[in-house]
């Protein structure tokens, strides 16, 4: 199906000639926005933003053997991104960070790494530690960004400013690790234009993979007691598909789109309802594309953005693949 973007699952088994899954992995590291009286991103769950993860008390082995287990009858030749996903994935001492990464590397049919981690924590060791591992394998970093407008990264408590993203993403850039970046479509008191400054601000920066979310308000993150104490306005559908249609010409052809919906576990869902029905998000949101013609890239502005990670640049890592 010809689809308006390049999405991840494409884009993965262009570069793999096989269905690519990612395996979501709970390292049980914790993360330093909720440390020290902090109590983090007020929309962030108890599972720290990785409620489809592994059990935290499982070793990554028995985690991703677990999640393997699952798929291997609807996908017998699949291979797998371990992708360390729940809290910050580099707040650890690096001894530890390496065990890790290394055992999930060693796990039969993992051909790769995702890291999701804070801008914040990613000093100088770890960055030589990342540069290394992604000399040999296929390796990406996932930052939390959630909006550009200082004032509301304020407000979600997100705990660090502009200036330590555009930091991280440079490090990561001159390490050659591709960025994946993830914003939040709706937060308290920002408009339409706050959000798609937000596209265009990371689009500026080096970026080869984007994460585009509705917000959800969960059940005990402290952004549901913000609700349930003075009720804020949710996204309907509607102004949603809105965003998404503007938003997608915004961003570089070059950048894979790894997710345009939430993904939050349905049980602690306060809102908004509609989106807890994924299939018919998804194909509201198809139609929505066919039905006002938008592409990826269509825009001036995209045409305009630098391309740091071209897909020749990952194309000549296949080499060290093992598949
Ligand atoms: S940085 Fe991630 S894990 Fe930490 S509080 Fe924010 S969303 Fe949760």
């Amino acid at each position: 199906m010809d689809t308006p973007y390049v999405s991840l699952n494409q884009w993965l088994r262009q570069q793999f000639q096989t269905k690519v899954i990612k395996l979501s992995l709970n390292a049980n590291l914790g993360c330093p926005n909720r440390q020290n009286g902090k109590s983090g991103c007020i929309f962030c769950s108890a599972g720290g933003s990785g409620d489809f993860a592994g059990p935290k008390e499982a070793s990554i082995t028995a985690q991703l053997q677990q999640q393997k287990a699952l798929l291997a009858k609807k996908w017998p030749s699949a291979r797998y991104i371990a992708y360390f996903q729940a809290y910050t994935n580099t707040f650890a001492p690096v001894d530890v960070l390496r065990r890790l990464y290394e055992e999930a590397l060693s796990f039969e049919g993992v051909v790769g790494l995702a890291i999701a981690t804070r801008p914040d924590c990613l000093g100088e060791d770890v960055l030589t530690l990342l540069k290394e591992l992604s000399k040999r394998t296929f390796l990406w970093v996932e930052l939390g960004f959630q909006t550009s407008k200082e004032s509301t990264a304020r407000s979600i408590m997100r705990g660090y400013d502009n200036a330590v993203y555009d930091q991280a993403v440079s490090a990561l850039a001159a390490c050659q690790i591709p960025v994946v970046t993830h914003l939040i479509f709706g937060l308290p008191g920002e408009t339409t234009e706050d959000m798609l400054s937000s596209v265009r601000y990371v689009c500026r920066r080096p970026l080869w993979g984007i994460k585009l979310q509705l917000l959800h308000v969960l059940r005990q993150t402290p952004l549901a007691q913000q609700y349930e104490t003075a009720p804020f306005p949710l996204l309907d559908q509607e102004t949603y598909l809105d965003l998404l249609c503007r938003a997608l010409p915004l961003i570089p052809p070059h950048v894979v789109i790894h997710r345009l919906t939430g993904d939050g576990p349905k049980k602690d869902l306060i809102g908004p309802l509609w989106s807890a029905n994924k299939k018919a998000a998804l194909n509201a949101m198809q139609k929505a594309f066919v039905d006002k013609k938008v592409r990826q890239g269509s825009d001036i502005f995209a045409k305009e953005c630098k391309n740091y990670f071209p897909t020749a640049f990952l194309s000549c890592r296949k080499t060290g693949f093992d598949i």
